[in-house]
């Protein structure tokens, strides 16, 4: 089969490799649409250590079953799916309770690190478990299938604050994923947006997507505006989607005395963080990592059309031009948000 395989650091090639093996009680899916993550794009020149070469990326992906395996049951040949972009182990301490996400084997699809090598979806097919997988409804396609995890993480988020119906929110950073948290925190209640970032255009994209309010970080002084919008108060809740020092800041600012923080972006390993605001002001900080079973829910929600996530796609070229794809994503080309890229040439039918 043909797929896209970091050879080197920095360099890719689209190659013949051979087909995956399908282990007892997996599946190998015929992969129809695979995005690409940020999580790659830092991978690829070495700096996280995780995409260690020779590896195939892509853990954002959908497909049909092409083949099915010993004792797999209740899934088919040719069930359109899109699958968790961790494989979790099913029977640690976590998995028993439902925190598959903070599974103590969990192994990320795509990824090459010191303790494992587990190639991916940007590839014509890959083989996964079956408890990962998830059944597409009829009215999402495969491309924006393939958002369903950056739309989990967003959903997941939410899910962690402690929201009350009317609350003012402030949503710090609107790339990818904070865009899908403006989303996510209206479905769940929300009565005022407030969206923070640098780039006007993702600024105008939040508006459209449901903000009420768009701060330009270098244009004002954002926790004054926050005050000023809520009687002198502050925001009930923050949602921090960036991860560096004066993002953090930022959103701490922004709270209320006994407001909440739900902390998502982690660009740096560590932050400056006011403890005595945190303190004095009772603010309660929420880690928020990945997603936890939300894709039934989220794939539902773009089904119904409740999030956009249309929106957020930039491009959806074959498979082949996957390197000079991950280049303009590594140079930061203006504007560029998702980029899903598609293994079979033949135009792939939407919906
Ligand atoms: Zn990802
Ligand atoms: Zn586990």
């Amino acid at each position: 089969m043909k797929a896209l395989l970091l050879k080197e650091y920095g360099d890719f090639v689209f190659q013949e490799v051979a087909e995956p093996e399908v282990h007892e009680g997996e599946v190998l899916i015929r992969v129809r649409a695979c995005g690409i993550c940020g999580s790659d794009v830092h991978g690829m020149d070495g700096s996280t250590g995780r995409r260690r070469p020779p590896i195939i990326m892509g853990h954002e992906a959908s497909g049909v079953i092409a083949e099915v395996g010993e004792k797999v049951s209740g899934w088919n040949k040719g069930d359109r799916v899109t699958f968790d972009s961790t494989i979790y182990c099913g029977s640690c301490w976590f998995c028993q309770r439902g925190l598959i996400n903070l599974c103590d084997d969990r192994r990320v699809l795509g990824v090459s690190c010191e303790d494992y090598r587990q190639h991916g979806a940007f590839a014509e097919y890959v083989a996964v478990p079956q408890r990962i997988l998830y059944r597409l409804p009829e009215a999402v396609s495969f491309e924006h299938a393939a958002m369903v995890e950056a739309v989990s993480v967003a959903v997941h988020a939410v899910e962690r604050t402690p929201i009350s119906l009317g609350d003012t929110a402030v949503v710090v950073g609107a790339g990818m994923i904070g865009l899908l948290v403006v989303q996510a925190l209206r479905l769940a209640g929300c009565g005022n947006i407030i969206a923070v970032d640098l780039d006007e255009g993702r600024l105008k994209l939040a508006r459209r997507l449901g903000a009420d309010l768009d701060l330009k970080a270098d244009g004002c002084d954002v926790s004054k505006e926050v005050k000023d919008y809520t009687r002198g108060r502050g925001a009930d809740l923050a949602l921090e989607v960036v991860g560096t020092s004066p993002s953090v800041n930022c959103a701490v600012a922004c709270l209320r005395k006994g407001g909440a923080l739900t902390l998502v972006g982690n660009l740096k390993p560590s932050v400056e963080l006011p403890l005595q605001t945190v303190v004095t002001r009772q603010l309660t900080l929420y880690g928020s990592c990945a997603s936890s079973g939300e894709y039934p829910a989220c794939l539902n929600l773009m089904a119904r059309g409740a999030i956009n996530v249309e929106a957020l796609i930039s491009a959806t070229p074959p498979l082949a031009e996957g390197a000079m794809w991950f280049k303009r994503l590594y140079d930061r080309e203006p504007g560029l948000m998702k980029v899903i890229l598609l293994p079979w040439q033949e135009k792939v039918v939407s919906g």
